[in-house]
């Protein structure tokens, strides 16, 4: 079972006169939450458990991370989380919103806004310089103007790339495009950043300046975080540290 306890006591049955779901989450103050997340794969003529009923949440604000053994099932449960792929059972909820109860376009439509993503592979794309890599994030929801525009700017010259903005990313080391990614995942102000192993392809020094950064930059704009990583002494940055075995948090 899982041992996580930052949700509200549930009320006692009736006792608000309504579905207590989406109440529990507006009272335990997550701005994320799974319930009950099961995932299993085929696998040859057999099924493969991954998500055996994964409970989680994350506080406004709040850092927690995410350990576990290559195949655990990490980033599966990221990309639930991200709605970026589907639960075959289980509860999911962006804010007060029910998100298992929407279509793969619906949660693609409410996404941008609401979460931002930072990979291992850094996912920028190739033919766009470092500034457009950043804007893309508000382009993929909405109009840019010149607030994105400017947003964009004040965050790649956070991020220490201000002198970078017009190299395209074959043009960056790879700190330097996590850099850009990190910027980019926040460009809508998110109320969560999901990184999966992002220093993953980052020697150490790069990849200890890359968490470092991706903490502080959270804390200053108010974003949860959510890192997966191998690196103990990463994943010991993180306000709470939870291991992901035999498809629950052990
Ligand atoms: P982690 O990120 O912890 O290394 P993953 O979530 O990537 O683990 O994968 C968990 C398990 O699920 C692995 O055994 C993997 O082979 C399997 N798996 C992941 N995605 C698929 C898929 N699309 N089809 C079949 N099996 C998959
Ligand atoms: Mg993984």
């Amino acid at each position: 079972m899982s041992n996580f306890q930052m949700t509200a006591p549930k009320p006692t049955s009736g006792s608000l006169g309504v579905g207590s779901s989406t109440l529990d989450v507006e009272r335990s103050g997550a701005v994320l939450r799974s319930a009950g997340l099961r995932k299993t794969y085929p696998s040859g003529d057999r099924t493969l458990a991954v998500l055996q009923g994964v409970d989680f949440a994350v506080r406004a604000g709040e850092t927690v991370s995410i350990r576990g053994e290559s195949g655990s099932g990490k980033s599966t449960l990221l990309n639930i989380l991200a709605g970026l792929d589907r639960p075959d059972s289980g509860e999911l909820f962006w804010g007060a919103e029910a998100a298992h109860k929407l279509s793969l376009g619906e949660l693609t439509a409410r996404r941008g806004r609401f979460l931002g993503m930072v990979f291992q592979s850094y996912y920028l794309i190739p033919e766009l310089d470092a500034f457009a890599n950043v804007l893309m994030g508000a382009r993929l929801v909405g109009r840019v103007g010149a607030g994105e525009r400017a947003r964009a700017t004040a965050l790649l010259k956070r991020v220490g790339l201000a002198e970078r903005s017009t190299h395209l990313p074959a043009q960056l080391s790879g700190g330097e495009r996590q850099r850009v990614a990190v910027a980019r995942a926040l460009m809508n102000r998110p109320q969560v950043i999901l990184a999966d192993e992002p220093t993953g392809n980052l020697d150490e020094r790069t990849g200890d300046e890359v968490i470092g950064l991706l903490l502080e930059v959270c804390a200053e704009e108010q974003a949860a975080l959510v890192l997966v990583t191998h690196n103990p002494a990463h994943a010991k940055k993180a306000a709470r540290q939870l291991l992901l075995k035999d498809g629950q948090f052990a």
